[in-house]
């Protein structure tokens, strides 16, 4: 096909249009609207990868070579596959659809430019555990039959904490499929509200002042022999390979802390992460107090295996009593361990999940691989674990944090520590193509420099697109809409002050004279918002440098339109209810 309508990131001119595609077997094929998809991988006629399935698929090679390296050395020797395995759980919101499309903002950009706080939101926590809306229940199940038919386990579906906010969760797959399968559901959910007359919206951040979207991604790493090499067993302290295996991840998240980061950046995730909703931009591991005792004691050579399970009794005889979990959860965490499997939880709801496992499959594959080749050199194997389990674990304990992420003292904390915090996405993109992270990556044959310098530029210019489409969003939306209806509610409420004035009664204290004093200053504002953030918008698009401009976006437009929001949600809440010409938070929210 042809390639010239893609992003390019600068890879090719549009005259050298020719792209390539080959069938994925990995990923099996399916019918779809009465065709037949085949889900493919993409290349550029110059022999890049345009696409997220190859450097995924290019990842998982690479961690099964050198799992299968480790395992062999340590006596698995009937292991032949490591597998990723992924379970992506899928947030969003359902809205009533004709209200959706009277806002220009959730049909343009997916999420809403204005709109004051509801009298309600979610401060009562009523909505999680509340029960499934009728119509919300007939969208879920007919949901789960179309993925089902399209061999897609889904499995879970739950009110999330927002109000009309869900979440969608399937049985895990191996990575490459749920890569797929995640892309799909995204993609039938919106088809499938659509019939039921609903909008169903995957931005990360569709409502200011309620909780966004996020998808968290459940990862771990199975053998053809049905072994979780993340199972703790009943005796972890004894359990080398364990040990190891839990070893190598802390010590490759703490080494690239950043390119997890990144794996998350968006315009979008940005109003999420670091609101005290979602794991802040400092990347860091949840383990739990137990798995690090056991951890600990190990790199210090002792044997520690006890998970104390106390049992939890609800002191009524009919009631069971049941075992504890060995620890509490963490949500806060960006990377939980959940058990057997590890938890990202920075990704938005619209992303992606190729990325991360991209990261996650190749970073912890270069950590098998630096043990792999320390213990085929040594001459007393056991010795040689025990100490890269005491040089590994202090290395990179650091990366370790249980307490939580959402408080003040964490960001602090981290910055002793000498984390990272990319706290939006140009911070974060700054360090893509940086050359530590160019070397990891050729090195490891996941992506060519070329690839890395491409997507680096794709990123800053979706960045700095989506800004750009939400400004002018935001601007029509202010002239067209709300300007005008701000000044037709101030006209009838100044000609209800003229007649007063005419029969003698308009006073100071006159409800339309107290009305017309806080309209007028705020309408004032509004038209002169409007005029200066058109102006920064403009300057902004003018930057040549990719890297300025987006920095530009961060810096001046992002917070210009903060300011001219928060003018026309202060009138919103001064104009009469049919006055104001778009669905309100409360419309929205509370319409399903
Ligand atoms: P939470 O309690 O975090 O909301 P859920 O039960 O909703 O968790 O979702 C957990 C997800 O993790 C599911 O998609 C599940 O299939 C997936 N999962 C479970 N075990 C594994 C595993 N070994 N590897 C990858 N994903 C897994
Ligand atoms: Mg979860």
């Amino acid at each position: 096909p042809d390639a010239s309508s893609f992003p390019s990131g600068g890879l090719r001119a549009t005259f050298e249009a020719r792209g390539y595609t080959a069938w994925d077997p990995t990923s099996y094929a399916f019918l779809k609207d009465d065709s037949l998809c085949i889900p493919t991988v993409f290349y550029s006629y110059s022999g890049e990868a345009l696409d997220k399935k190859t450097p995924l698929l290019r990842s998982m090679e690479l961690i099964n070579r050198r799992a299968l390296r480790l395992l062999h050395l340590l006596g698995y020797t009937d292991v032949t596959r490591v597998t990723p395995t992924v379970g992506p759980e899928q947030e969003y919101f359902l809205v009533d659809q004709a209200l959706a499309r009277k806002r220009r903002d959730l049909t343009v950009t997916g999420r809403t430019l204005f709109g004051s706080r509801p009298a309600k939101g979610q401060e009562l926590d009523d909505h999680y555990f509340g029960s499934i809306r009728p119509r919300v229940m007939a969208f879920m199940q007919e949901l789960n039959e179309e993925l089902w038919k399209l061999g897609i386990y889904a499995k879970t579906e739950h009110n999330e904490a927002a109000p009309a906010q869900h979440e969608l969760a399937p049985v895990f797959i191996t990575a490459n499929l749920a890569t797929d399968h995640n892309q799909l559901t995204m993609e039938i959910m919106k088809k499938v509200a659509e019939r039921h007359g609903l909008a169903c919206l995957l931005h990360e951040k569709p409502f200011a002042g309620v909780s966004g979207s996020g998808k968290h991604n459940n990862w771990s790493l199975m053998t053809d022999t049905g072994m979780n090499l993340f199972k703790p067993g009943k005796e972890p302290g004894k359990n080398k390979l364990f040990l190891l295996m839990m070893n190598a991840v802390i010590a490759a998240v703490d080494k690239h802390q950043d390119l997890l980061r990144i794996s998350a950046a968006s315009a979008g995730n940005d109003h999420r992460l670091g609101g005290a909703e979602a794991p802040p931009s400092i990347v860091s591991m949840f383990l739990g107090e137990d798995m690090v005792a056991i951890l600990r004691a190990a790199s210090m050579g002792r044997r520690l295996d006890k998970i104390e399970r106390t049992t939890l009794s609800g002191s009524v005889q009919t009631l069971p009593n049941f075992k504890k979990d060995a620890t509490d959860r963490n949500r806060t965490s960006p990377m939980a361990f959940t058990g057997n499997k590890f938890e990202f939880r920075m990704l938005g709801s619209s992303f992606s999940v190729a990325e991360t496992n991209v990261i996650l499959n190749a970073i912890v594959a270069e950590e098998l691989e630096l043990f792999a080749d320390r213990l085929e050199k040594a001459e007393d194997k056991e010795r040689e674990i025990d100490a890269i389990l005491a040089e590994s674990f202090t290395a990179h304990q650091r990366i370790l944090f249980n307490g939580n992420n959402y408080s003040a003292e964490w960001v602090e904390e981290a910055r002793r520590r000498g984390l990272y915090n990319l706290p939006t996405t140009v911070d974060a993109l700054a360090r893509y193509a940086a050359p530590e992270n160019l070397d990891f990556f050729t090195r490891n044959g996941i992506y060519t420099e070329a690839e890395i310098i491409s997507r680096t530029e794709i990123l800053y210019e979706s960045y700095c697109k989506i800004v750009n489409i939400e400004c002018r969003t935001m601007l029509e939306m202010a002239r067209r809409d709300i300007l005008p209806a701000v000044l037709a509610y101030t006209a009838k409420v100044a000609s209800g002050a003229q007649s007063r004035r005419e029969l003698g009664l308009l006073t100071d204290d006159s409800a339309e004279m107290r009305a017309l004093t806080r309209l007028y200053p705020l309408s004032d504002r509004l038209s002169v918002q409007i005029e200066e953030l058109s102006d920064i918008l403009r300057a902004t698009r003018a930057t040549e440098d990719i890297v300025k401009r987006a920095e530009g976006f961060r810096d001046r437009v992002i917070p210009g339109m903060d300011a001219l929001r928060a003018t026309a949600d202060k009138l919103e809440t001064l104009l009469g209810a049919s006055d104001w010409p778009l669905p309100t938070y409360g419309d929205l929210l509370f319409s399903v």
